[in-house]
């Protein structure tokens, strides 16, 4: 399946916050399935705020009881519109909802919040690796990386999906992993990438398992932790 998935440039404007507690009603307008779990959607809201910037955190009403956390991968200022990754693995509400939103359904959300500190050099390779809910923050990654500068990395899947995260214009690759063993696809991945500079920055994130193992086989090959940027998803 290709989906031609347009993400937006980022706004660079200074942040303006709407009140953090405000809440405001976004639409889907486009729904897309990457993979058998792996969901993409556009969402349309009364206002873009100034300063929302692919990365950002975002939390959503998934259930009437339930918020959950989702990562902006990219914003459309013009139109007012935001787009967003999420997994409908099924055990949990926001697992369910991803499985069950479409077109024109609603959803709560509230003002999003910088989370990971995603600003890239100039130049310099940064690596990426994570799990597939790290998808929309490495997409934030590469809206907002100047064109000078060099993403490699790998997305970890549970099984085996082909190239989903390519839709997000990731030059990402896809490794298999066990679920088991979250973490063990993407430490292959090092193994077997033996040339990264060694002044690369890291942005590490997924599961809490593969955060904790990436981050200790980072520090066995003696990269310094200011250039580790890891963030636990879910655990
Ligand atoms: C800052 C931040 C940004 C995030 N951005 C994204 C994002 O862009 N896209 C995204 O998909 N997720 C994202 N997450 C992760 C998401 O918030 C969690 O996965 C959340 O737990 C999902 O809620 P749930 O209701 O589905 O599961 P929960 O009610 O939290 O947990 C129920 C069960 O589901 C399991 N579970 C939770 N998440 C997953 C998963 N991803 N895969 C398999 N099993 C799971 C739990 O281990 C638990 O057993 C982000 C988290 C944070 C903190």
């Amino acid at each position: 399946m290709t989906v031609s998935i347009a993400t937006s440039s980022h706004t660079m404007a200074p942040r303006r916050r709407t009140r953090s507690h405000h809440v405001e009603l976004a639409t889907v307008q486009q729904a897309h399935r990457l993979s058998a779990r792996l969901r993409w959607f556009r969402f349309a809201c009364d206002r873009v705020g100034s300063g929302w910037t692919p990365g950002d955190k975002i939390m959503l009403r998934v259930s009437n009881r339930a918020r959950r956390a989702y990562t902006l991968c990219a914003v459309d200022p013009d139109r007012d519109e935001f787009e967003v990754v999420a997994i409908a693995h099924g055990a949990g509400p926001g697992g369910v909802w991803a499985g069950q939103l479409a077109v024109g359904d609603t959803t709560e959300f509230q003002a999003p919040k910088r989370d990971v500190d995603i600003r890239i050099e100039r130049e310099g390779t940064v690596v990426l690796l994570g799990d597939e809910t790290a998808l929309g923050l490495f997409a934030g990654v590469g809206a907002r990386a100047p064109e000078t500068a060099a993403l490699i990395g790998a997305v970890e899947h549970p099984a085996h999906v082909g190239n989903a995260h390519r839709t997000l214009s990731l030059n990402l690759e896809a490794v298999g992993g066990d679920p088991a063993h979250p973490g063990g696809g993407l430490l292959a991945w090092l193994q077997r990438t033996p040339f990264v500079p060694r002044d690369a920055h890291y942005i590490v994130c997924g599961h809490r398992t593969v955060v904790r193992r990436i981050a200790g086989e980072l520090t066995e090959r003696g990269v310094h932790s200011e250039r580790v940027r890891a963030r636990t998803y879910w655990s």
